[in-house]
């Protein structure tokens, strides 16, 4: 008995184990959860691209005492917010301390896998009696699993006339779809059972429905695709030609439902990641008065390689800190921007895969997350020998898992797949290349860049909390 005990004690001191979050929370925490989870539903239900959520966002920080930058003193405490082209955004609350002592910053992004349009996408198809549009997927999916589902129509459209529309399309019950329709399996057999599972649906294949009934009084010419285009002008005053400029997204339009008898885990689209990017914005938005300045940044184009000006790679970061800069000091040098850079710490707010309980070969048990137990803290990504990854430094990463240790977050270590199983990366380095000190830190999921991503809601509850935490504590 004595000697049970002696083990389980030194068990205790030296061995690492995650912990099963539902095991672990008390009622009230469960309530927690379920509340958060039924907000962050809604949020992710209604914004389905990334100008949605800078307008949505733009909106709740206002009435959480935000104010545009140009209206700032750069008095400690002070809330203000940064758009940059409407599809990316930072939210910063300045801290008691000087920023050139280094803020705390959570990045993560608010653009999502999904299907674009082409710039000339309107066609009629003679033969089938059917008008449709041209598309080009964005970012890493597997195109056959969006034939067949129900799709809505997101954008923006810059007119002749200099007025933009914005426009929805799909998402109310009595709206149309649109939809990418599959071939039936009777004449597949030889068409797709001899192609690679990845091109089931070849990318110039997937050409979306969108009318098939003739403009009125007219006989001759391509009458089904006019009548779209007669329709599309008499609601939004749109004429083809504005269509080559438009931003227009094809998103899934379906809203996020839970899963399971006992309601644990969330279905939605675009989680990845805006289960980060709404945890992100929700912790800035609950934080007051921090000692070190926290910055919230939601930003585009990470599934794309973090390019544009909308991207992590681009000079809004360096401009944001000046902005702070030229806030808060009568006058700075280029060492001071520089030392506000390298003194930053940063949580990459990405999300991880846990374990697929189906495809559990292409992971390392040892190593990969589980859902359920909390955010996955990665200390590098990349892939084929860490290649393209950044790789956190001991101390930093050590001090972020103290902090969530000693503030009841739950997390848990991870790493994307078996060694030369695949991978991915983040924007984690490029916050690095900036000399700051980063780690990636989000929920894992199922099913990722698929039309129905899936989380659990403990794990999105974890995320928030470890948001929360860091901008309200970290040193
Ligand atoms: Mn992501
Ligand atoms: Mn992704």
């Amino acid at each position: 008995m004595a000697e049970k005990k002696k083990k389980n004690e030194l068990e205790e001191k030296l061995v690492y184990k995650t912990k099963f979050i539902w095991k672990e929370s008390k009622t009230k925490e469960k309530k927690d959860i379920f509340r958060f989870s039924e907000d962050y539903k809604k949020f992710v239900g209604e914004v389905k691209t990334e100008r949605e959520f800078v307008k949505k966002a733009k909106e709740m920080a206002e009435k959480a005492g935000f104010i545009p930058i140009e209206k700032a003193k750069g008095k400690p405490g002070e809330r203000i917010y940064i758009i940059n082209r409407n599809k990316s955004m930072a939210l910063v609350i300045l801290g008691k301390k000087d920023i050139v002592e280094g803020a705390n910053l959570v990045v993560s992004h608010i653009d999502a896998p999904r299907i674009d349009l082409k710039p000339h996408p309107l066609y009629e198809d003679k033969e089938t009696y059917l008008a449709l549009l041209k598309t080009h997927y964005y970012g890493g999916i597997k195109k056959y699993q969006w034939v067949n589902i129900p799709l809505a129509l997101h954008g923006t459209v810059y007119l002749k006339n200099g007025k933009t529309v914005d426009i929805v399309i799909g998402e109310d019950e009595n709206d149309p779809i649109l939809i990418l329709p599959d071939l039936l399996p009777h004449l597949a057999r030889k068409v797709q059972g001899d192609r690679k599972a990845f091109n089931t649906i070849e990318g110039e294949e997937m050409n979306l429905l969108i009318g098939s009934m003739p403009v009125e009084k007219l006989e001759e010419g391509e009458t089904i695709k006019l009548n779209i285009l007669k329709l599309l002008n008499e609601k939004y005053g749109i004429v083809e030609e504005d269509l080559i400029s438009a931003d227009l997204e094809i998103v899934p339009a379906h809203k996020p439902r839970d899963v399971g008898l006992d309601k644990g885990l969330i279905a939605a689209y675009g989680q990845d990641d805006r289960v980060c990017s709404y945890t992100n914005l929700r912790a800035i938005l609950d934080t007051k008065n921090p000692a070190k300045t926290a910055i919230a940044l939601l930003m585009d184009k990470e599934e794309i390689g973090s390019d544009t000006n909308t991207g992590s790679k681009s000079m809004f970061i360096e401009y944001l800190y000046t902005e702070i800069l030229a806030l808060t000091h009568e006058t700075f040098t280029p060492r001071e921007l520089y030392r506000a850079m390298t003194n930053t710490q940063v949580l990459s707010a990405d999300v991880d895969a846990v374990m697929d309980p189906s495809f559990k070969q292409v992971h390392e048990p040892l190593n990969a997350a589980r859902i359920s137990h909390g955010i996955v803290v990665t200390k590098y990504t990349g892939s084929g020998g860490k290649y393209s990854s950044n790789d956190a430094h001991a101390e930093f990463i050590g001090k972020i898992m103290k902090l969530f240790d000693e503030n009841g977050v739950y997390w848990q270590p991870g790493e994307l797949g078996k060694v030369d199983e695949g991978g991915g990366g983040t924007i984690a380095k490029f916050m690095a290349e900036r000399n700051m000190d980063v780690v990636d830190c989000g929920p894992g999921l199922l099913s990722m860049h698929s039309p129905m991503e899936i989380a659990s809601k403990a794990d999105v509850w974890s995320a928030y909390l470890a948001y929360h935490v860091f901008f309200q504590k970290n040193q």
